[in-house]
């Protein structure tokens, strides 16, 4: 089963995919998380895009597009894939039919995470992630329950995103607006489109999802 989590920053599309990963053993395909690898390593499409992100602007449909036929390449057909974050443009989508057929897949769901864009800004701009084991946190709404101490693993050291600051989020969500929701009539057409409320708890996100999976 292959499908596209679609949202604006902060709609939860991570922590969907990291739970179906955890739960449902299918592979996350963030490019989000691919571009940040590359610029933490240097590499020459790190150096490319670093600026372009910390403005939360979108990076090139080519840089994502082969991003993501390499990841594609080194997978197995059976194993299923949930992209996060891809595809951002009509273009993308386009593309992704192509290597959806490249690599002998089918997508079977996109499913959108709704939200309200102002509850967005307040989830970006508190959260903070173990930089050890990833977990979590949010300065308003879960922090460790030792000061400075992940609940996980007992790490004490906690990294958040460069792009997570109002002024970045509010650019990357007029991104959203003006380049990735209008992907949605794309998929309409096909009847691919599930939506979620993305304003409900993780748990009720969780079993929606499950719902239009037909896992439930
Ligand atoms: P994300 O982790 O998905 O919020 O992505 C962080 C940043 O990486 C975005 O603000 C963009 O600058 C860039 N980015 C990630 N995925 C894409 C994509 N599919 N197309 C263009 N830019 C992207």
């Amino acid at each position: 089963m292959n499908i596209i989590l679609l949202g604006p920053p902060g709609a939860g599309k991570g922590t969907q995919a990291a739970r179906l990963v955890k739960e449902r053993g299918m592979v996350q395909l963030s490019t989000g998380d691919m571009l940040r690898a590359a610029v933490r390593e240097g590499t020459p499409t790190g150096l490319e895009v670093k600026a372009i992100m910390a403005a939360g602007d979108l990076v090139s449909d080519e840089i994502v597009n082969q991003l993501i036929d390499e990841k594609l390449a080194s997978l197995s057909p059976d194993q299923g894939v949930i992209f996060d974050g891809y595809p951002r443009t009509r273009a993308q989508a386009e593309a992704l039919d192509g290597l959806l057929a490249k690599h002998g897949r089918t997508l079977g769901h996109v499913i959108e995470l709704d939200v309200d864009e102002d509850a967005l800004v307040d989830r970006i701009t508190g959260r903070f992630t173990c930089a050890k084991c990833g977990e979590g946190y949010h300065d308003r709404h879960k922090l460790p329950a030792v000061e400075n101490v992940c609940d996980v693993c007992a790490s004490t050291e906690f990294k958040r995103r460069p792009d997570d600051n109002e002024e970045t989020v509010r650019t990357r969500m007029a991104e959203y607006r003006a380049k990735t929701a209008p992907i949605l009539p794309f998929y309409e057409a096909r009847k691919l489109v599930a939506r979620v409320d993305g304003m409900a708890s993780i748990e009720q996100v969780d079993a929606a999802i499950e719902a239009v999976l037909g896992l439930a």
